[in-house]
């Protein structure tokens, strides 16, 4: 039989065939909240204060009232983690407006609905990761920051969907996405790097992109590593002319490109930079979460 994961939700612990939410909730009907995405390694929580930093500022910028503290919610996490008895997995943090009326803004004042899932995780194929995996540049752009600024990581995922539906409507698992100006800026769940001559370049926040968690962390330790590490703006001619390319993400860790449009990128597989930060990013994994058990 299928295994039941604990849910939390609104201040109880629930099998998951009974964690059911209202049809009136502002995230059903509008896709009106935020979420995160967070790892377990060995039994610890991965960048936990991060996500939740990242958690209240989207809060913030939609102008959701949290109605209890980091403090709180970080140990609403970690209990999920423990109930399930999760030692590495997914957790998906989820905080809506909570019960509306059908109008696009309740008139009583809300309560946000929180819920936490802690349960296993799919990754993408092993040899993947040292084959190198194909994606296609999507016909959607990516949301304009200045309409809906994708440093907000709302329950509106509709832009990443139609691009991630281009992406496997074309046979590959992931697309990227550009500006309406025709700049990198990332793909449906994961950021984007590029190696050229040595140098490890990534869009700046700035060009309408989440930032990324995982993104962060390997800025800082390839920058541990003696690596040149550049924020800029750059278009798909870098990308193809580029000498290594991969994705980061929490769900990701760190993904080789093999081809973006059926261009190899480089020589096609894992190459030696892309490798060297894998080695290093699951080695800080393992080794600096916060505990759960
Ligand atoms: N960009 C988008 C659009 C995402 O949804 C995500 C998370 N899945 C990322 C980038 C990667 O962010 P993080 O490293 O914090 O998971």
């Amino acid at each position: 039989m299928k295994k039941e994961w604990i849910i939390y939700l609104d201040g109880e612990f629930v099998k998951q065939s009974e964690a059911k939410i209202s049809v009136f909730d502002q995230g059903v009907l509008f896709g009106d909240g935020i979420f995160e995405g967070i790892r377990v390694y060995s039994g610890t929580v991965f960048k936990c204060e991060e996500h939740i930093n990242r958690l209240y500022d989207s809060a913030k910028m939609i102008k959701i009232e949290m109605t209890m503290s980091k403090e709180e919610l970080t140990g609403i996490v970690l209990e999920t983690c423990r109930k399930n008895q999760i030692k590495d997995g997914y957790i998906r943090l989820v905080v809506t407006r909570g019960l509306g009326d059908l109008s696009l803004l309740p008139k009583e004042k809300h309560k946000p609905t929180i819920f936490c899932i802690a349960c296993s995780i799919i990754l993408y194929p092993k040899e993947m990761y040292s084959l190198g995996m194909p994606i296609i540049t999507a016909v959607q752009r990516r949301n304009r920051a200045t309409i809906l600024d994708p440093q907000i990581k709302s329950l509106n995922y509709l832009n990443n969907i139609l691009a991630k539906i281009e992406a496997e409507q074309a046979g590959v698992q992931e697309a990227l996405m550009l500006t309406e100006e025709g700049i990198v800026a990332e793909c449906t769940g994961d950021n984007i790097f590029i190696v050229t001559r040595g140098v490890l370049i990534t869009p700046p926040i700035h060009v309408g992109i989440l930032a990324g968690i995982t993104r962060n962390t390997v800025m800082i330790l390839a920058k541990e590593m003696g690596i040149e590490v550049i924020e800029k703006e750059f278009t798909l001619f870098n990308v193809y002319a580029a000498d290594e390319c991969f994705l980061t993400g929490t769900a990701a860790e760190i993904i080789s490109v093999r081809e973006v449009d059926k261009r190899v990128i480089g020589d096609g597989e894992a190459g030696p930079m892309t490798k060297k930060l894998l080695k290093a990013f699951h080695e800080y994994a393992q080794n600096n979460g916060m505990s759960i058990y």
